[in-house]
C-alpha cells in the first residue's frame, strides 16, 4: 500500500457508514484511521434508530396492556417510570459504543475520538496533529434543523428527546416526516397528550397517498392530535407551567394557542459538511450542503469519498452501511462496487407501523403508464378478541405491461417484519403472477399479500 502517506484512508465520522468503510476497508489490508468527535456508532446507534426503537417497543406495552383484557387477562395497576427506560437505554447504548470500539480496533483501524478537519487533498487535521492519507472519506452524517421562527430556542430536536429529564405531560411535535411521526406515537404511547403539527395537506411526503391516509386515520383513532395546513407561528413561556415546571405556549398561524410540556422540531436534517474544509479543497456540494458523488461514492475530488447521510441520497442506516462497504471494497477490494438505490425498503415504526418498498401508485402510473392495483383492508385477527378498532391496510402496485410487482406497501401490525421480506421478491423482479403462485402461511397478516385477486377500480 502506499508507504508515502501515514494512512491509506482516513474516514471522518464513526457513524454507520464510515464504521462499515473503516472495518472493510482494515480487513482488506489498508492502514486506516476514524475520527470522530461525538459518539462511536453515529446517529443511528446513539440518537436514532437504536435508542428509537427501545423507545417504541416501551410505547408499544400500552397497547398490551389494553388489548389483554380481551384474552381474560386482568391486568393490575401500572405504572411508568421514564427515567428507568432512559436509564436503562443509556446503558444499552454505552455496550453498542463498546462493541463498534472493539470492532474497529480488531480490524485494526486507529481511532481518533475527536473532530478531524480537511487541509488538503492528502490532509487531515485532527487532535492539534496533521496526518498524510491516500483517501478520505467523508461519513460526517447529518444534524437536525429547526426553521427560524420566534422562541425556537426553547424547542428541542430528537437529539435531545432522548436524553430527557421527566416524561412531558403534553408534547408537540412541528414536521410530520419519519421523525415526528415515529415521535409521536413513542410519546402517545407512554401516556403523553400529543399534538402534530404539519405544513402540508397530510403528513409522510411521498410515500403512497393510501398508507398516508390510512395510518393517519389510525392515529387519529389513538387520540393523537393531527393538524395539518398549519405552522407553528412563534413560541412562548408558558404561563401555566406543568407540574414538572416545564411548558411552553404554541402559537400557530391559524391563530390557535395551545400550551405544551415540551416541543420538538422534527424538521429535516442537514447534511455535516460545515467547518469541514470542503472550500481548501473545492468539494462540489449539492444546495443542501451535501457532498455530491458519483455512483460509487466519489466527490467531485478525485480521491476524497463520501457516504451516508452526508450525501444526501437516501438517509438510512443500511443505506450508508452499504455505501460504506462498496467504497472499501472498490478501493482496497478486488472489484468497483457500487450500491443500487432502486427497491430500499422502509419503515415508519408508528402505532401501526408502515412499511413500503418499490413505487407508490403515482410514481408507477408516471413511469408506466397503465397499472394494476390491489388493496386490502382488514381487522386484525388478534383484534377481533381485543376489541381495539385498528385496520391493517395493504397495497400491491404492478406494472401491467410485464406483470412485476414494483410497489409494496403496508400499515399494520408487522409491516417493518412483513416488507422486508416481500423486498427480497421485487428486487428479484417478482411478477404478481409469481406473488399468487405463493402459498400463504395461515392464519397471518402476511398471507393477504399473496391472495389479493381483485383489480381495484381505477
Ligand atoms: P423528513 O425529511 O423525513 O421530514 C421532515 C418533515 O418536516 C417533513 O414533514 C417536512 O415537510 C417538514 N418540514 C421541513 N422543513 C420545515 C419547515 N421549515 N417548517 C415546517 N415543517 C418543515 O425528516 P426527519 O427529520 O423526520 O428525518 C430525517 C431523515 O432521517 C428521514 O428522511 C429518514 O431518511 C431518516 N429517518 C429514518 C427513520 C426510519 O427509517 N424509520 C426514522 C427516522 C429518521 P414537507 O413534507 O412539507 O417537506
Amino acid at each position: 500500500m502506499a508507504e508515502q502517506y501515514d494512512f491509506d484512508l482516513f474516514v471522518i465520522g464513526a457513524g454507520s457508514g464510515g464504521v462499515r468503510a473503516s472495518r472493510v476497508a482494515g480487513s482488506l489490508g489498508a492502514r486506516v484511521a476514524v475520527a470522530e468527535e461525538h459518539y462511536l456508532g453515529g446517529t443511528c446507534v446513539n440518537v436514532g434508530c437504536i435508542p428509537k426503537k427501545l423507545l417504541v417497543y416501551a410505547a408499544e406495552f400500552s397497547d398490551a396492556f389494553e388489548d389483554a383484557a380481551g384474552f381474560g387477562w386482568s391486568v393490575g395497576e401500572r405504572s411508568f417510570d421514564w427515567r428507568r427506560l432512559i436509564a436503562n437505554k443509556n446503558e444499552e447504548i454505552l455496550r453498542l459504543n463498546g462493541i463498534y470500539e472493539g470492532l474497529l480496533l480488531q480490524a485494526g483501524v486507529r481511532i481518533f475520538p475527536r473532530r478531524a478537519t480537511i487541509v488538503d487533498a492528502h490532509t487531515i487535521e485532527c487532535a492539534g496533529a496533521r496526518y498524510s492519507t491516500k483517501y478520505i472519506l467523508i461519513a460526517t452524517g447529518g444534524w437536525p434543523m429547526m426553521p427560524r421562527i420566534p422562541g425556537a430556542e426553547l424547542a428541542i430536536t430528537s437529539n435531545e428527546a432522548f436524553f430527557l429529564e421527566r416524561m412531558p405531560e403534553r408534547v408537540t411535535i412541528v414536521g410530520g416526516g419519519y421523525i415526528g411521526v415515529e415521535f409521536a406515537g413513542i410519546f402517545h404511547g407512554l401516556g403523553a397528550q400529543v399534538t402534530l403539527v404539519h405544513r402540508g395537506k397530510i403528513f409522510l411526503r411521498g410515500f403512497d397517498d393510501d398508507l398516508r391516509t390510512a395510518l393517519a386515520a389510525e392515529m387519529r383513532k389513538r387520540g393523537i392530535d393531527l393538524r395539518f395546513e398549519c405552522r407553528v407561528a412563534r413560541i412562548e413561556r408558558s404561563a401555566s407551567p406543568d407540574a414538572g415546571g416545564a411548558g411552553v405556549r404554541v402559537i400557530l398561524d391559524d391563530g390557535t394557542a395551545h400550551e405544551s410540556s415540551l416541543i420538538m422540531f422534527a424538521t429535516g436534517r442537514a447534511a455535516n459538511t460545515r467547518g469541514l474544509g470542503c472550500e481548501r479543497v473545492d468539494l462540489m456540494l449539492d444546495a443542501a450542503g451535501g457532498v455530491v458523488v458519483d455512483n460509487y461514492s466519489r466527490s467531485s475530488v478525485e480521491n476524497i469519498y463520501a457516504v451516508g447521510d452526508v450525501t444526501n441520497r437516501i438517509t438510512l442506516t443500511p443505506v450508508a452501511i452499504a455505501e460504506g462497504r462498496a467504497v472499501a471494497e472498490t478501493l482496497f477490494g478486488k472489484r468497483a462496487m457500487r450500491v443500487d438505490h432502486a427497491n430500499v425498503a422502509s419503515a415508519v415504526f408508528s402505532q401501526p407501523p408502515l412499511a413500503t418498498v418499490g413505487l407508490t401508485e403515482s410514481e408507477a402510473r408516471e413511469k408506466f403508464g397503465a397499472v394494476d392495483i390491489y388493496k386490502s383492508e382488514f381487522r386484525p385477527l388478534m383484534h377481533t378478541l381485543s376489541g381495539r378498532g385498528e385496520r391493517t391496510f395493504m397495497k400491491l402496485v404492478v406494472d401491467r405491461a410485464n406483470d412485476r410487482v414494483v410497489g409494496c406497501h403496508m400499515v399494520g401490525a408487522a409491516a417493518a417484519e412483513i416488507v422486508q421480506g416481500l423486498a427480497i421478491a421485487i428486487q428479484c423482479g417478482a411478477t404478481k403472477a409469481q406473488f399468487d403462485a405463493t402459498i400463504g402461511i395461515h392464519p397471518t397478516a402476511a398471507e393477504e399479500f399473496v391472495t389479493m385477486r381483485e383489480k381495484a377500480s381505477p
